[in-house]
């Protein structure tokens, strides 16, 4: 494979030029990290299915009429997509109160929240992510009110169709994050989904045991976590392993523990 310029690597994956102007590659790691970054480690084979869950995610939102920055899956690892002007706002959307939401307010894990709610937070590593108010986002002009307008229906439309499509895979989406960036025609420039949905940004738990199937198994020394990310991808139906193509080949015959119900029925 010929050489190609990085032109970043971030936690979870690195980013090349793309074959065409305007194009990037994303190529899926398997470091995890937790805690904003405090806690390292590998999930073995997690790039793989973050890649094709990704894939698969994007694809069906694509469907429903959602823009975003995916154009094709090149190999295992990597996928081809729109090079975008990030949006320095992490998007949260929950449906299930967990995670910081529950330190910061006192709720109890599990607990469903009387609504969707959005939070946004500043995407900064040397400052932890902060939670932040839409008041801050246009104080310093981080994105237009016509873009958050757009970033906020587009969360939610994405929600409800992630709410029934993991649904049908009998898992609870708790919550999940999602990233927005801009792409320039001329001088307009639309908003996109971008970066990746999987379950590192997902908590998905078992429909019936609550079982967690995402990173909170890493993030809590839980173990299985390589087993989770295989059983939510088995359960969309997006584990095969039909490449073709040279490099790594999926292990699927790891156990099952993580198996609390049948296989999904296809549509
Ligand atoms: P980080 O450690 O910053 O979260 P990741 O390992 O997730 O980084 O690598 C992906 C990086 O690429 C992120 O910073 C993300 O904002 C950025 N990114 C995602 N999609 C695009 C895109 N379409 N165009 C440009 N940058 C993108
Ligand atoms: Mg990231």
């Amino acid at each position: 494979m010929s050489r190609r310029r990085q032109i970043y690597e971030g936690k979870a994956k690195i980013l090349y030029e793309g074959p065409e102007p305007g194009t990037l590659i994303q190529y899926f790691k398997d470091d995890a990290t937790a805690f904003n970054a405090e806690k390292k480690g590998t999930i073995n084979g997690k790039g793989v299915i973050n890649n094709r869950v990704s894939e698969y995610v994007f694809t069906r939102l694509a469907h429903i009429g959602i823009p975003t920055h995916f154009i094709r899956r090149l190999n295992m690892r990597e996928q081809l997509v729109r090079q975008a002007e990030i949006i320095p706002i992490e998007v949260v959307v929950r449906n299930v109160a967990a995670g910081s939401i529950c330190k910061r307010l006192g709720l109890e894990e599990g607990e469903p929240l009387p609504h969707t709610l959005l939070e946004y937070y500043y995407k900064d590593d040397a400052l932890g992510d902060p939670l932040i108010a839409e008041e801050h986002i246009a104080c310093f002009g981080w994105a237009s009110n016509e873009e958050m307008q757009d970033i906020a229906a587009m969360a939610i439309r994405v929600n409800d169709f992630l709410c029934g499509m993991f649904a049908n895979a009998n898992i609870r989406l708790i919550d999940f994050k999602l990233e927005f960036g801009r792409i320039y025609d001329g001088d307009f420039s639309r908003v996109i989904l971008a970066d990746e949905i999987s379950p590192d940004g997902c908590r998905l738990w078992d429909m019936d045991t609550n079982e967690k199937l995402d990173k909170d198994r890493f993030r809590r020394d839980l173990g299985g976590e390589e087993e989770a990310y295989q059983e939510v991808a088995r359960r969309l139906g997006v584990l095969q392993n039909d490449d073709g193509g040279p490099g790594e080949v999926l292990d699927l015959s790891a156990h099952r523990k993580l198996r609390a119900s049948p296989p999904p029925k296809k549509k």
